[in-house]
């Protein structure tokens, strides 16, 4: 196996098992804001943020302050036999940005453990069985969330049998609505037909009865499986069909919330109120934190010691927790908002040379690009646009059950410098491989 020196550690990938796919082969030293340096002093301009966990920026002065701070005087004061100061503050900072009348958290370590506890909240509250789950949707690796996730067959494949109960709905991907596309032979609609409402209600009353259907999970903008932005007729639509039926609406916001698309949560954007918001990656800006939330009615349906964890509510997380919640009301989701447009006012511009570069969307700094060859999706140009744009210093993910899909993530703190920098990047690449 080959293994990489450098002056400050040698990398033996050979320790470590198979089963992570690694993006890039870097081996980093430090991270300053949007920048990261790999080991040999080279600087890369992050525009993954660590899969949406950076929000404010690599080592964000107050964030590794409140960190230290809290090292020295408690680092794990355990959520079942005591209470700390950190998850005190946390929970208040959170609660003004709480939509709704959601007043009560829960905390744990991953994402994946969050949306568990999600499910087993809806559950234990509704006495139903059954969960809808949405098709392109990512949910996490455990076997309760791999049962919840449709973008891709990889994150399934050879782990079946998997949790039963859960049934699956059309997401709302207007631009590539299968409705549309058959009836009208091409792709790029940017309204809703309403068909996936109404598979929903044909589920309900031929699939999974509402009597037995305890929540809708729904990510409120897919990340994993293309950064697709639903229409706000179709969020609406959900809310009231749970409301309707009983059904508990969760809202997934593992990554598109703390401010990510230039509101606290995504939610937002559509003008409803979920009953359960799922939260982990931006909360903590780097340290393994993640939560539900919902209103103390719900809440007081989850009897004592059903649930729990050793490690949730980490008081070295809550610290630097509160610190992040407190930077994002203190002007990040604004100025995310206003990032965001520029990003893809420039990403626009490109368009007009590149017409592979079919679509651009998002909310925020929550941006993707689709990409389509001869109405196919091209999955090929996306992964030389995004080793190409490494070459070049500038470090992007791709998306998408497709892979077609470039995925903009920079941390919130970006700069409007630093975003025509990255697009300047990224056209150069565009110019090699589909000019
Ligand atoms: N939910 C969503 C929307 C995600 O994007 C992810 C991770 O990418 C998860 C859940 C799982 O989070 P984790 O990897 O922390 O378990």
């Amino acid at each position: 196996m080959t293994s990489t020196s450098s002056s400050t550690f040698e990398v033996t990938p050979e320790l470590f098992s198979p089963v992570l796919y690694r993006m890039t082969p870097l081996a980093v030293e430090r991270g300053e804001g949007c920048y990261l340096w790999d080991v040999n002093g080279r600087r890369y301009l992050d525009f993954t943020s660590g899969i949406g966990v950076t929000n404010t920026g690599h080592c964000h002065p107050r964030v590794v302050a409140a960190a230290q701070a809290q090292v020295a005087r408690l680092i794990h004061g355990q959520q079942n036999i005591v209470w700390h100061e950190p998850l005190m503050r946390l929970a208040r900072e959170l609660l003004p940005v709480m939509p709704g009348d959601i007043d009560t958290f829960f905390f744990s370590n991953s994402g994946a453990e969050a949306v568990e506890a999600s499910i087993k909240l809806a559950r234990a509250a509704t006495g139903r069985p059954n969960i809808i789950a949405f098709e392109r949707s990512f949910h996490g690796r455990t076997i309760g969330t791999m049962s919840l996730t449709s973008s891709k067959t990889v994150y399934r494949a050879g782990y079946e049998p998997l949790m039963a109960g859960v049934f699956f709905a059309p997401y709302a991907y207007c631009f590539r609505c299968p409705v549309a596309v058959r009836s009208e032979g091409r792709y790029g609609f940017d309204h809703c037909c309403l068909y996936p409402l109404e598979k929903l209600e044909w589920m309900l009353h031929a699939e999974t009865a509402p009597e037995e259907t305890a929540a809708m999970i729904i990510e409120p903008v897919l990340g994993e499986g293309g950064y697709v932005v639903p229409p706000v007729e179709f969020m609406r639509g959900l809310r009231e069909i749970c409301d309707r039926h009983g059904i508990l609406l969760i809202v997934d916001e593992v990554q598109s919330g703390i401010g990510r698309t230039g509101k606290f949560w995504a939610v937002e954007h559509f003008g409803i109120v979920p009953d359960i918001v799922v939260m982990a990656k931006g909360l903590a800006s780097g340290f393994p934190l993640s939560g539900i939330a919902a209103s103390r009615e719900l809440m007081a349906g989850w009897a004592p010691a059903t649930h729990g964890g050793t490690y949730g509510g980490n008081a070295v997380a809550c610290a630097a927790a509160v610190a992040t919640v407190q930077l994002m009301k203190e002007g990040l989701v604004a100025h995310a908002a206003e990032m965001g447009e520029h990003l893809i006012t420039r990403l626009r511009d490109l368009q007009a040379d590149f017409p592979t570069m079919a679509d651009v969307r998002g909310l925020g700094l929550m941006v993707g690009t689709e990409f389509m060859r001869d109405g196919v999706p091209a999955g090929d140009i996306v992964k030389n646009l995004v080793a190409d744009s490494l070459d070049h210093g500038l470090m992007l993910l791709t998306c998408g059950s497709d892979n077609n899909v470039v995925r903009w993530i920079p941390p919130l703190v970006v700069t409007r410098e630093q975003l025509d920098e990255a697009v300047e990047i990224f056209a150069g690449a565009l110019d090699r491989h589909t000019g």
